[in-house]
C-alpha cells in the first residue's frame, strides 16, 4: 500500500490529521493533502516549528501521583461496595427452608413448640444461652403479657420476669386481680438472652417471632399486654415509641392489644406508673368487652375509667 492509499484509509477511519515529519513526505503537495482544507491553512506549523517538533526530545511520562487519603478511601469504598455475586440456588434454598420452618412451627402443639424452642439454633442468641425462656402461666389464660428479652436471672431460671422487674409486674397484675399462676400467660419477644443484656436485633426478633405467634394462637387470650418497645414492634409491626402507642387498643389478628411501659423502665421512672395503671384499666375494660361480645380495635380509654393513682 502506498502512502496516499494509507492516508485515505486513515481519513476514512477519522484518524486524521496525521503529523508527519516533512522529510518523510514524498512531495510538498502531499502536506496539503494531509490537512483538512481550512484547518490546514490556519493551524499548520511553519517549517521551523515542524523542525522543532520533530527534533524535540520526548518528555518522560510523569510518574503516577499517589492518591490523597480521601481519594483512597473513596476508591476502597467503591471496591468494597461492588455487588456480591448472587447465588440464586442458595438463596432459593434458604427461602424454602425458612418457609418450611414457619409452616412447621405453625402446626406445633405446646410440647412440640417448647421442644423446638429448647433446641433452636435459628439465631446467634442460642450460642450463649443457659436456658431458653419459653413462657409461664396457664395455657388457657385470658391475658397474655409479652415482655422483651430474658435477662441474667431469667436465663438462669428459664422463667420470664423474675427479679425486680418480675416483682413489680406481679404487683401490677395483682392490683387488677390477676396472677401468673391463675389467669395470665407471660412470655418474651425472644426466648434466649442477648449477651450483656443488649437489645435483640431485628434479625433475632424476626427469627424468634414464629414461636411467639404460635403461642398466641394456642393461648387465644382475650387481651394482649405488650410491655416495651420490642414487644409492641413484634406484635404490631410499628417502630413508634411507647408513648405514641399507649392509651388506645391495637389489634393483633383480631385480639385487642394494649401497649404499656416495661416494668424495668418503670423502676427507673416511677412517675410513669400512673400511666401504666391506666393501661391496666384499659386492658381490663377490653377484657370485659370481649367477654360481652367484642371490642373495637383502637378504642380510647373512657375518661370515667381512668384512674390517676396506681395502687402499686
Ligand atoms: S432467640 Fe429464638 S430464634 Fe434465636 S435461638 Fe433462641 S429460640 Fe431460636
Amino acid at each position: 500500500m502506498n502512502r496516499a492509499e494509507h492516508t485515505l484509509i486513515l481519513e476514512e477511519l477519522g484518524l486524521m490529521p496525521l503529523w508527519v515529519r516533512p522529510e518523510l513526505l514524498d512531495s510538498p503537495q502531499e502536506v496539503v493533502r494531509h490537512q483538512p482544507a481550512r484547518a490546514a491553512a490556519e493551524t499548520a506549523p511553519t517549517k521551523p516549528q515542524r523542525d522543532a517538533q520533530a527534533h524535540a526530545p520526548l518528555k518522560p511520562a510523569e510518574p503516577a501521583r499517589p492518591l490523597a487519603p480521601a481519594a483512597r478511601q473513596r476508591a476502597a469504598a467503591q471496591v468494597n461496595t461492588a455487588p456480591e455475586p448472587i447465588d440464586a440456588v442458595a438463596a432459593a434454598q434458604q427461602t424454602a427452608q425458612a418457609a418450611e420452618r414457619l409452616a412447621a412451627i405453625a402446626r406445633m402443639d405446646w410440647d412440640q413448640l417448647q421442644a423446638a424452642a429448647a433446641s433452636c439454633t435459628a439465631c446467634e442468641l442460642c450460642k450463649q444461652r443457659n436456658k431458653p425462656v419459653f413462657g409461664t402461666g396457664p395455657r388457657e389464660a385470658d391475658w397474655l403479657v409479652v415482655g422483651e428479652a430474658p435477662g441474667a436471672d431469667e436465663d438462669r431460671q428459664g422463667e420470664p420476669f423474675v427479679g425486680q422487674s418480675g416483682q413489680l409486674l406481679d404487683a401490677m397484675l395483682a392490683s387488677v386481680g390477676r396472677t401468673r399462676q391463675s389467669n395470665v400467660y407471660i412470655l418474651n419477644t425472644v426466648k434466649c438472652r442477648p449477651p450483656q443484656n443488649r437489645n435483640p436485633t431485628p434479625e433475632e426478633m424476626a427469627q424468634c417471632a414464629p414461636f411467639l405467634h404460635r403461642q398466641l394462637e394456642l393461648v387465644r387470650p382475650k387481651v394482649v399486654l405488650a410491655l416495651g418497645r420490642f414487644a409492641a414492634q413484634t406484635l404490631l409491626g410499628q417502630s413508634a415509641n411507647i408513648s405514641g402507642l399507649r392509651g388506645q387498643l391495637h389489634d393483633y389478628r383480631g385480639t385487642p392489644v394494649v401497649v404499656s411501659y416495661h416494668p424495668a423502665y418503670l423502676l427507673r421512672n416511677l412517675p410513669e406508673k400512673a400511666k401504666s395503671w391506666q393501661d391496666l384499666l384499659l386492658a381490663q375494660q377490653a377484657t370485659a368487652s370481649q367477654q360481652a361480645g367484642g371490642v373495637p380495635a383502637s378504642a380510647p380509654l373512657p375518661q370515667s375509667e381512668q384512674g390517676d393513682a396506681p395502687p402499686v
